[in-house]
């Protein structure tokens, strides 16, 4: 049975990979500082720990043939883009990436993939909303957005100097905002299609919802289960990337929140206030995962925004009933 090391086991991502891993037949050890926070971990084996110690990290790789690197020290726009966090962002993930990749050539691990992000291409070719270039060569001359982005970039280079001086099989793909059922929902680290399901689900009918900046800032979102599937032919592939792994269905903020109240059958009002907004457009750019791999992400924002929002309005509902036996 092949042996597959899943780090961010604990994470929204991790936790969805390690039971598709699990439902492929491999044997999965999970790594994280924490248990997953909606399941339990569908992995034989959960080590939690921290893998900017060099020593846990060792742990981490010791018998296994396939390392997924998702470990990372990470947010939506609101932990991102405040500028409040940068130093350990950049020096958290940056240390798990050393010592996941140290770690996993001395132990002699055969493949490794290493999820990267959208957030690594230049700010200079994201500034119209109808038309942001995020095409993989666009990377370069570098300009990300954010110390995030420069930090992915950093360990791109780093697993692929791997790739070149150790002979580690590699392959990297650069996420466009993932979501779905079982991620953050709240607290500060949310994304914005689980930020605006949560405001719409907490919503009275007629009420409004906030929405930062005016809402014409463009994106694409992808639901987890085709970034699964994206994840695992890359990693079954001979391309080692990097490449996208994203929708092309770009819409714009207020769309997805008018979208979200159709599905949550609430009209609403939109109140745009300031807050931290990250480039003014983008969208995967699916050339290339078209012609590499044969196969490009397909299904249609609604229905994972579908499946998104009532599981978030059942997280919702079950706060206020706690609320309530609390006494709050
Ligand atoms: P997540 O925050 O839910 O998962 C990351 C996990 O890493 C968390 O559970 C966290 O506890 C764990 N972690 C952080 N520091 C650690 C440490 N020192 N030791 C051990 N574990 C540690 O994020 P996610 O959305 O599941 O993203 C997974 C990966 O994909 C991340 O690398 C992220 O940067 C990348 N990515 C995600 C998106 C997205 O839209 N979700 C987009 C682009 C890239």
């Amino acid at each position: 049975m092949k042996r597959a090391l899943v780090n961010g086991a604990g994470g929204f991502i991790g936790s969805h990979l390690v039971r598709r891993l699990r439902n492929e037949g491999f044997w999965v050890r999970g790594v994280d500082l924490k248990a997953p926070e909606f399941t339990d971990s569908a992995a034989q084996e959960f080590l939690t720990g921290d893998l900017r110690d060099r020593a846990f990290a060792e742990t981490a790789v010791d018998g296994i043939d396939d390392v997924y690197q998702l470990a990372a020290d990470m947010g939506g726009a609101g932990y991102i883009f405040t500028g409040e966090h940068d130093a350990c962002v950049m020096h958290n993930s940056a240390t798990i990436n050393l010592n996941t990749v140290e770690a996993g050539r001395e132990a002699g691990v055969k493949r490794l993939f290493y999820s990267s992000s959208a957030c690594i291409y230049p700010d200079y070719n994201q500034k119209d909303p109808d038309n942001p270039n995020c095409a993989e060569e666009s990377a370069y001359p570098a300009a990300p957005d954010s110390e995030y982005g420069w930090e992915k970039l950093f360990s791109e280079r780093l697993y692929l100097a791997y790739a070149r001086n150790y002979g580690l099989e590699v392959h990297i793909a650069r996420f466009h905002n993932i979501f779905g059922p079982e991620g953050t929902w709240r607290g500060g680290r949310e994304k914005a299609p689980a930020a605006i399901c949560r405001k719409v689900a907490e919503a009275t009918g007629g009420g409004e919802i906030e929405i930062w900046g005016d809402g014409l800032q463009t994106r694409s979102f992808l639901y987890v289960d085709e970034c699964l599937e994206g994840i695992r032919r890359l990693m079954e592939s001979q391309f080692q990337g990097p490449v996208n792994i994203g929708s092309e269905e770009m819409v714009t903020i207020n769309q997805l929140a008018e979208m979200t109240m159709r599905i949550a059958g609430k009209h609403l009002r939109i109140r745009h206030i300031p807050g931290p907004l990250g480039v003014r457009g983008r969208n995967s750019d699916n050339r290339l995962i078209r012609e590499k791999l044969g196969w490009a992400p397909l299904r249609p924002l609604e229905e994972g925004m579908k499946s998104t929002y009532d599981w978030i309005e059942g997280r919702v509902q079950a706060a206020l009933s706690e609320a309530v036996v609390a006494g709050v």
